[in-house]
């Protein structure tokens, strides 16, 4: 068990195009351990790799007990919107409000390198967006209407 010191807001790889995986090797495998660990230790949503400071398209999301690792992931569609409060852990203290597509659909590979193609709505489709936007260096600060110190 390997629980990462989270990269907070300021560092450069947060701002980074984060780099497709190539293949999914053992050192991804590694990773997702490692981002899985790092998520459960924080009691947080959801983690990109570059939030542990590793500048791969690599997430993990957990939502109603169940656990999402998805290397590599693209939104194919999107449909509907609604605005809800989100945090980042790698933003302490600040929240805000965010309009996301309501329902997604997302294809990634699991860890054994197999392609998932899933519907996402709810928690599980703002989750997803939030982290898939970390892949391309954008935080949730960048694209809120409206943030709130708590
Ligand atoms: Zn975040």
């Amino acid at each position: 068990m390997a629980v990462y010191q989270i990269v907070e807001i300021g560092a450069e790889v947060l701002r980074e195009k984060a780099k497709e995986v190539k293949e999914v090797n053992p050192s991804i495998i590694k990773l997702l351990d490692n981002m899985v660990d790092t998520l459960f230790a924080a009691d947080g949503v959801g983690l990109a790799a570059p939030q542990i400071g590793v500048s791969k398209r690599v997430v993990v999301v957990k939502v109603d007990e169940v656990l999402f690792e998805l290397i590599n992931p693209v939104i194919l569609e999107k449909e509907g919107a609604n605005s809800a409060e989100e945090g980042c852990l790698s933003i302490p203290n600040i929240t805000g409000d965010v309009v996301r597509a309501a329902r997604i659909r997302v294809q990634g590979l699991n860890r054994n390198g197999q392609l998932l193609d899933f519907q996402a709505e709810r928690l599980l489709a703002r989750a997803l967006q939030h982290e898939i936007d970390h892949l391309e260096g954008i935080l949730f600060v960048d694209v809120a209407k409206k943030t709130y110190r708590s």
